[in-house]
């Protein structure tokens, strides 16, 4: 008798944990308040934290000035993302070497890609790369018409998990997309004036696609969509020859990534009598440190802004 109570409290623990892999299907209201809520990157943080208002305690895992494409779990991690009440990460493989322990987490507590709706209702909106397979850019927060998509995803789920309070998470959430909006048409208005021909953004790694799609620039990169992309030689002589051949004035750094690449770019342009400049570093993958332009992500978006009509126009 105590062995088949024993075997089926084992079945029914696997068809509990069968049941809720992602869970997203059966969202359960959580009995803690306020929610601890841990995110992956500042700029998830910083959302939740508008949304959520009082009602959560937001937690960030990676520090402002980490890549996230390359950021490792640490043991301290894993025993804060099992700590958490719901986990929001950012998805379309961002936190590469991270998802697999999401993953693994989801079973037993929510975790959520913020760009889940953006994945499975309007896959039309994302980038896909050029071999196709379903994988898409994951740089969504640097358009910000997506990066509201992605707030108001956090929005519902709060309200899923804290029904209670449903109205509010919706309320703050559209606060939040109404300060995405305004951001959105002073990035359209600045753009704007830099000349059609120098409309061209090359940075390192491929970040500003949705960007550079949403205002009307150019991006070029040395690396891929990951900065763990190698760079190799053939693609940095030939961003030179495009460099010079259309007399681009500046290239911008990234905030998170080596500006060693980007430097041999100048040296190689200016070597065939063109003076290109370092047009500033732009906040692509993170925030910056406190006190720094890039702290909120409000800020390093405008930063961006300011930083490339400045050097482009
Ligand atoms: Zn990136």
């Amino acid at each position: 008798m105590v062995a088949h109570t024993i075997i089926l409290g084992i079945l029914l623990f696997f068809c509990a944990c069968l049941g809720c892999t992602s869970g997203r299907e059966n969202p359960s209201p959580s009995r803690n308040y306020p929610l601890r809520v841990l995110c992956t990157t500042g700029m998830i943080a910083e959302a939740v934290a508008a949304v959520g208002g009082r009602h959560v305690v937001v937690e960030q895992l990676m520090p402002p000035g980490v890549d996230p494409h390359l950021y490792r779990p640490t043991a301290r991690d894993k025993w804060r993302i099992n700590a958490a009440d719901v986990v929001f990460y950012n998805g379309l493989h961002l936190e590469g070497r991270l998802e697999p322990l999401l993953a693994k987490r989801g079973g037993f507590l929510p975790v959520y890609a913020v760009t889940e709706n953006l994945l499975t209702r309007w896959p039309e909106r994302l980038r896909p790369l050029a071999e196709g397979g379903g994988i898409y850019d994951p740089h969504v927060w640097l358009d910000p018409l997506l990066w509201a998509e992605c707030v108001r995803f956090v929005g519902e789920r709060l309200a899923e998990l804290d029904p209670e309070r449903a109205a509010d998470y919706q309320r703050q959430a559209e606060q939040y997309v109404a300060a995405l909006l305004e951001l959105d048409r002073y990035a359209r208005e600045q753009l704007a004036t830099i000349p059609p021909t120098r409309r061209v953004l090359v940075t390192t790694h491929d970040a500003f696609g949705y960007f550079g799609r949403r205002y009307g620039l150019r991006v070029n990169s040395l690396q891929g969509l990951s900065t763990l992309d190698e760079i190799d030689l053939q693609s940095m002589n030939a961003l030179i020859r495009e460099l010079v051949a259309e007399q681009i004035p500046a290239v911008f750094v990234e905030s998170s990534v080596s500006p060693r690449a980007l430097q041999a770019v100048v040296a190689g342009c200016q070597a065939l009598g063109h003076s290109l400049t370092i047009g500033g570093e732009l906040y692509a993958d993170c925030l910056g440190p406190p006190g720094s332009p890039g702290e909120t992500f409000l800020g390093a978006f405008r930063w961006n802004v300011d930083t490339i009509v400045a050097a482009l126009r």
